[in-house]
């Protein structure tokens, strides 16, 4: 039988990427996914934020043109409120492309990926999957999403505040449109959260989002009422594909680690409570987890993965949450025009472009890595 140090569970950009990070500490790492392709199955519309393309190295050559343009829509659809960034502030990547290259760099810096093998429990450090042989794991990390198996197989907090999102997907005529971020608040087709269009002049992205009990017609029934007259889209000038999948928002989790293993991505909850977001959490979490995994597995100190805590981080998500709260308080067409109404005076303007402009959708989680071992 197999005995790796790490196995990672889940190869989205969370896992291959703590994979890699692992991986490049010397670690015998390998990574197990039950989809087929990471072509297939895509969750994700791919906007990455300027302070995610600030901080990590993601190729140009993934991502499309920068977006400065956001539209925010009432549920009437007339008079958005416009705002316009100075910079770039969004850019859409083609997510098949991220994993292809996220999968590389695991394997390049030394991680084995293995496809087409769904992780089917452990007990005793023994992993057992569909699709391959059992293996012995020191240390596993869940990165299998918002409804993760591993957190409940470890023993830690699993994601219990969930919206629901879907989208569409196709190409459109190049240059016929200018690249912009159409947001609609309107609880009849998003209750808690958005209705979107994002161009990004190539590919438009057309999806809603909410709170999955609201959606009493079924979230793909809501998604095509939505497309048919959805602001700032394009016809398809191709294939259409769709994606879809649940977000968790109720803030990172508290227990993330014991010494069996820890979770990372939407597995710990790793998505801006307001934004919906969590693409830059994959990343930036990551970090943290890899250097708390390795440390551990160093020293075998339990200690070490008290810097990997929740409960620390969740502190810095209060605000976050109670405007995410706000947000699903919106539960009726006139709230929601009343809301965007709100946003047309100057305040309203200032707290929509700090949300959707600002670098606080995800707080920064590097500085506890420097700071003093805690006893477990
Ligand atoms: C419709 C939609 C649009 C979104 N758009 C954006 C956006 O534009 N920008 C943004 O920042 N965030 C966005 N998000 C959120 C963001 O996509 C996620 O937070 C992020 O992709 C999570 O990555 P992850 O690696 O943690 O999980 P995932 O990408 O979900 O990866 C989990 C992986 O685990 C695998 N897996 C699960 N169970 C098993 C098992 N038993 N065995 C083996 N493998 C398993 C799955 O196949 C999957 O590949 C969106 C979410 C949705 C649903």
């Amino acid at each position: 039988m197999q005995t790796v140090d790490v196995l990672v569970v889940g190869a989205g950009l969370a896992g291959l990427h703590t994979a890699r990070l692992l991986a490049r500490r010397g670690l015998d790492v390998m990574v197990a996914d039950r989809r087929r392709s990471l072509s297939a199955g895509i969750r994700t519309t791919g906007i990455f934020v300027r302070r995610t393309l600030d901080d990590f190295d993601l190729p140009d050559r993934l991502l499309g043109p920068g977006i400065r343009d956001v539209l925010l829509y009432p549920p009437s659809r007339r008079s958005p409120v416009r705002l316009t960034s100075d910079r770039d502030e969004y850019r859409v990547a083609d997510m098949a492309a991220v994993y292809e290259h996220a999968r590389r760099a695991a394997e390049s810096a030394g991680a084995r990926v293995l496809l087409g093998v769904r992780y089917d429990g452990m007990s005793a450090g023994l992993v057992r999957f569909v699709g391959a042989e059992p293996v012995t794991a020191r240390f596993v990390v869940g990165a299998d999403g918002a409804r993760s198996r591993v957190a409940r197989d470890l023993g830690l907090d699993v994601n219990r505040r969930l919206l629901v999102g879907a989208e569409i997907v196709h190409p459109i005529a190049p240059g016929a449109t200018a690249p912009a971020f159409h947001c609609v608040l309107d609880p009849r087709v998003a209750p808690g959260y958005l209705g979107w269009v994002i161009d990004d002049g190539w590919h438009a992205h057309v999806g809603v989002a909410g709170y999955p009990g609201a959606m009493r017609t079924g979230i793909r029934h809501l998604l095509d009422a939505f497309a048919e007259d959805a602001p700032g889209r394009s016809a398809p000038t191709g294939p259409v594909e769709r994606r879809g999948g649940p977000i968790p928002v109720g803030g990172v989790l508290r227990r993330l680690a014991c010494p069996a293993g820890l979770l990372v991505g939407d597995a710990a909850g790793a998505v801006s409570p307001l934004t919906a977001g969590g693409l830059d959490p994959c990343l930036r979490m990551s970090e943290l987890a890899a250097a708390v995994a390795a440390d551990y597995l160093r020293t075998g100190d339990t200690r070490v993965l008290s810097r990997y805590d929740g409960g620390a981080l969740r502190a810095r998500f209060r605000g976050r949450l109670l405007l995410r709260r706000v947000f699903a308080g919106i539960r009726s067409p006139a709230a929601a025009e009343a809301a965007v109404t709100a946003l047309r005076g100057r305040a309203g303007r200032t707290l929509a472009a700090r949300i959707l402009f600002g670098d606080g959708s995800f707080p920064d989680v590097g500085p506890r890595l420097a700071g003093p071992v805690r006893s477990a």
